[in-house]
This record gives structure tokens, C-alpha cells and sequence, in this order.
């Protein structure tokens, strides 16, 4: 096997797109997104990329994606979150590259939220053999190591009987991520998460199913001063080395996940995909990509967005306040500044799709 069929991606195709991009050093980036257009965006980028990409929604993301106004918040985010998939499924093989579909940060409220998903995701692959989505991610970091463990392989069961992998968190991103997290922790210990924890893991969840592991080397949430915390990817290339040599498995063993990524440098984007990294959140820096060039034509443009026709040249705004057109800028920032991701990550043109 050398290519996989392009479209939404589950089980031992999605561990074969793992490999290979560990095997050849490069990650993919994961974003988060809240409605079509973030994930025609997306979808447009990697597809103009020759890349294969994640395509993530947080539980908040799948509430907006099922519309903010309705008042049963709970199953707004488990049908926006379905909503979304179907869309992605039905979008990905058009576009021609390889998706992997997967639910972010999902803390010890979000349970019910994740379980809901997964009887969706049930029921469809009774019916035609696949889930909805690829992965989904259990966020118990804030736990003891026990719960977060016993919960994770409880999980994990279901969804590896239905083709689907899970991502847990071992030590905490710090800040916040959609309502997740804090920031009041930046100057946590757990900031950095410890080997024996990695190895606890994956003697625990490596005999149930496929997870990958979002480890903690000093990343944060969202964009702050730089120089409050400090990256230190070496961490993760303990974890591996500990794992390898206790379970006496090939090297890198873990397959890691670097999420609060936003403002890092190049060297250590490099250095963590070198340890292993093969998947990289990011959110922040794409909202805000979309955000500004919707201002610009803003600044641009201010009367169109004040009158519908001039109100001392006659001129009629319409082309400008139609939403195809302000919002299509917006999708157009997040094309060039994810286009930057891909080829940081080495990802641009390494696409697995035929
Ligand atoms: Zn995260």
C-alpha cells in the first residue's frame, strides 16, 4: 500500500498515514473549525497543497456549527458536530485528499457529549461499515492519572470496535482553550508531562486500540507574551525512548499530538515533529487570519457597511456587503495563512490520495 483512497479516513488507514508521516517527518496540521466556510477553507488549502489534513471540532465549534441560538445547547453540539461530519464526508473526496475527522479537548463534562457521538458513530458503521469520525479526543489531564486512564480504556473500547482511535492528555496545555483549561496555569508543573505517565499509558490503551497522546512540553493555549513558558520538545523524545525500552517496541512508539502551538518557533516545530509529532492544533492563529481579512475590507469599505447605495454618489454597496463576499476574504486568509502551516510542518505535496 502505498496511496489510500482520498476522503474521510478511519482504522488501519489512518494508522498507515501515521506511519508515513512519522517515518518521513512531516505532521499534519489539525484546525479547528466552526462552519462551512472554515471547512471549505480548509479543505481549498490542502487540496491547492497536495496535503492531507485534520479537520477538528470542539464542542463549542460543533455548537455553532449546529447554530448558536438554539436553546438546547447539548444536542445542538452533538448534531452540529454530525452536521459537520456529514458535510466533510460528503466534501473530502471532491476536494481529493485524504481527512482525518476528529473532536477536540473533550474535559470530564464533555463525556456525555463524546458518548453521544460515538453511538451515532455506531449506528453508521452498522449500517455502512465507517464512523463518522476518525478520532476523538478525551481530555482528563485535569484528573487524577487513574481516572483519566480507567475512562480513556473505557472508551477506547467502543470506538476501536467501530474503527476509531482515540487522543488522550497527559500533563496540561496551559491557557484556555473554547471554555477548556484556564490561564491561570502557566506556571504549573504539570506544564510538562512526566515519562512515566507516557508509559502508564500505553501499557494501559496500546492493547485496546489505536490513541495518540498529547504530551505536555511547556505549550500553551492561544497567543500570549512571548517568554512565559519555555518548549522543551526534548520531553518528548524522553517519553519515546522510555516507552521503547521498556515495552521493547520500535522506536517512537508514541504517536504525539502538539497542541497551544500558536507563535512557536520553526526550530521547535521541527525538533517535536522529529520526536514524533505528527499532528499540530491550530485554531488561534487561523482565527485570527480569517478576522483580519475580513477588516481589511472593512477599513477598506467602510460605507458599504454603513449604507446600502452611497448616500452622496448613488453607488449601490450591494457586491460588497453580500456575505459571499466579505466572508470569502475571510476564507482566502485562512488559505494563505494555513498554506504557511502546511509547509512549516513539511506537509505541502506529501498528500497519500490517488
Ligand atoms: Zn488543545
Amino acid at each position: 500500500m502505498t496511496h489510500l483512497p482520498a476522503g474521510v479516513l478511519s482504522g488501519t488507514d489512518y494508522h498507515y498515514l501515521i506511519k508515513r508521516a512519522k517515518e518521513e517527518g512531516y505532521a499534519l496540521p489539525a484546525v479547528n473549525v466552526t462552519g462551512t466556510n472554515s471547512v471549505n477553507a480548509v479543505l481549498e488549502t490542502a487540496a491547492k497543497n497536495n496535503a492531507d489534513v485534520i479537520i477538528q471540532l470542539s464542542a463549542g465549534g460543533a455548537q455553532f456549527y449546529g447554530g448558536k441560538g438554539h436553546p438546547d445547547s447539548f444536542n445542538t453540539r452533538v448534531l452540529g458536530a454530525i452536521s459537520a461530519a456529514q458535510h466533510v464526508h460528503l466534501l473530502a473526496e471532491h476536494y481529493g485528499v485524504c481527512v482525518v475527522l476528529h473532536t477536540d479537548h473533550a474535559n470530564k463534562d464533555l463525556i456525555p457529549w463524546v458518548e453521544a457521538l460515538i453511538d451515532y458513530s455506531e449506528d453508521l458503521f452498522r449500517d455502512q461499515g465507517i464512523p463518522f469520525f476518525t478520532s476523538h479526543m478525551l481530555d482528563l489531564s485535569e484528573e487524577p492519572i487513574d481516572f483519566n486512564l480507567e475512562e480513556s480504556a473505557r472508551l477506547l473500547k467502543r470506538l476501536s470496535a467501530i474503527d476509531m482511535s482515540l487522543e488522550i492528555e497527559l500533563g496540561i496545555t496551559g491557557g484556555e482553550e473554547d471554555g477548556v483549561g484556564s490561564e491561570d496555569n502557566l506556571n504549573n508543573p504539570s506544564l510538562y508531562t512526566q515519562s512515566e505517565d507516557c508509559l502508564r499509558a500505553y501499557e494501559a490503551l496500546s492493547p485496546l486500540g489505536h490513541f495518540s497522546l498529547a504530551a505536555s512540553f511547556g505549550n500553551v493555549h492561544g497567543v500570549y507574551k512571548p517568554g512565559n513558558v519555555q518548549l522543551r520538545p526534548e520531553i518528548l523524545k524522553a517519553a519515546q525512548e522510555l516507552v521503547q525500552q521498556r515495552c521493547k517496541t520500535d522506536p517512537k512508539p508514541l504517536d504525539l499530538v502538539f497542541h497551544g502551538g500558536s507563535g512557536s518557533s520553526k526550530e521547535h516545530i521541527k525538533e517535536a515533529i522529529s520526536h514524533g509529532v505528527f499532528k499540530m492544533n491550530i485554531d488561534t492563529d487561523l482565527q485570527f487570519a480569517f478576522a483580519r481579512a475580513i477588516a481589511d475590507t472593512l477599513e477598506q469599505n467602510p460605507k458599504a457597511f454603513k449604507y446600502q447605495v452611497d448616500p452622496e454618489t448613488g453607488t449601490p454597496y450591494k457586491k460588497i456587503y453580500d456575505p459571499r463576499s466579505f466572508l470569502r476574504d475571510g476564507e482566502k486568509g485562512i488559505v494563505e495563512r494555513l498554506t504557511e502551516s502546511f509547509n512549516v510542518l513539511g506537509s505541502a505535496g506529501k498528500s497519500l490520495a490517488f
